[in-house]
């Protein structure tokens, strides 16, 4: 088992089974996640028996940096994984501090028809070690620290459940990689059952929903998983999140030219979203070249804002970064591996 894919807690069970203090465990993430020394032999405070018992049982693989673009504001990094498939993550630069956005999949089988990742199938989960050392690599790359994680790359974390959760446990723990729960996003198509489950989890991070779509005509054509999880079931699960856990919802709405961006579809989309606790984030399409879709005009973006301004939604537009460097959901990989 990878060093980098366990919490803290199972390490400390770990150890006790091996005849060990539980805060050896505290010792080793202190090792790995606050001093960066990533080889067991000079892990000096654990006894030389323990540390050749810890080095059968788990190794610290890393996965591979194989390429880095960057423009002013963003860095897009290319992973091979150790059994050779490709993931990639991009940083960027906000004025907060440095946001990182992982992938969860390699590939996404969930088929939206205006994104690149899902153009390229599922072909496995990410295990939590790999979601972990793209920070890792990354900030080791950059000689800086990130502050916030979206886990808005390729895949669909709500379909990697587990994995997704046993990473967000180990980036936020105090002795880990210590992104606090307000700075990590989940962002999901719409799996409803698991939406609920994430309710519950006890770290409370931040949801976004890929919404992109008024109504369940569109939204089916745009995203196959409406047709299981369709909007009214999307809102009343969005509306029970917002009730157990009480933390603001973001709704985001990619502006697809002549698709979803018109007027009127503002108006239905506010009516959706009336009285709920969320906000509304615009996203101007990333156009990729096997794919027809185009971006919204400036024009048409801000007409769409000020409706929604206009019915009392809140609404941002989002800031963009790395349009130069192939920054799409899943260009970089589509491109290496064709
Ligand atoms: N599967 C998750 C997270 C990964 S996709 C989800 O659906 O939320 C992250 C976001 O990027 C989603 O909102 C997705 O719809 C959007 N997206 C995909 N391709 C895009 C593109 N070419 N330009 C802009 N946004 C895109």
């Amino acid at each position: 088992m990878n060093l980098f894919g366990i919490t803290k807690q199972d390490l400390e069970n770990y150890f006790e089974k091996i005849g060990e203090k539980k805060f050896k465990a505290t010792q080793v993430f202190e090792w790995i996640y606050q001093k960066r020394v990533w080889d067991i032999d000079l892990f000096s405070n654990i006894k030389k028996e323990k540390r050749e018992q810890l080095k059968k049982d788990f190794n610290l693989d890393l996965i591979k940096i194989v390429k880095r673009q960057e423009d002013e504001l963003t860095y897009k990094y290319l992973f091979r994984l150790l059994d050779g498939e490709f993931i990639e993550a991009v940083v960027m630069m906000h004025n907060y501090g440095l946001s990182i956005c992982v992938s969860s999949e390699v590939g996404c089988n969930m088929s939206c028809a205006f994104c690149e990742s899902g153009r390229l199938k599922k072909r496995r989960n990410l295990k939590s070690y790999e979601m972990v050392e793209q920070i890792l690599l990354i900030e080791k790359d950059l000689g800086k620290r990130i502050s916030n994680v979206v886990i808005m790359g390729i895949g669909e974390p709500l379909d990697n459940y587990d994995n997704v959760c046993q990473f967000i446990y180990i980036i936020n723990d105090a002795k880990g990689i210590q992104i606090g729960a307000r700075h990590i996003t989940v962002s999901t198509c719409g799996l409803v059952p698991k939406i609920l489950d994430l309710a519950h989890f006890p770290i409370q991070v931040n949801l976004a929903i890929s919404l992109h779509a008024p109504n369940d005509e569109l939204r089916s054509k745009l995203m196959p998983v409406n047709k299981v999880y369709s909007i009214s079931l999307l809102i009343e699960a969005i509306r029970e999140f917002l009730q157990i856990t009480s933390r603001r919802v973001t709704i985001e709405y990619v502006m697809l030219n002549n698709v979803n961006d018109s007027r009127t579809q503002a108006i239905e989309l506010a009516c959706l979203l009336k009285g709920m606790n969320v906000y509304v984030n615009l996203i101007p399409y990333n156009e990729t070249n096997h794919l027809e879709f185009k971006r919204s005009s400036k024009k048409r973006i801000k007409a769409f804002y000020d409706e929604l301004k206009h019915q009392h939604i809140d609404v941002t537009i989002r800031k963009e970064f790395g349009s130069k460097i192939d920054a799409a959901c899943g260009q970089l990989r589509g491109r290496e591996i064709e």
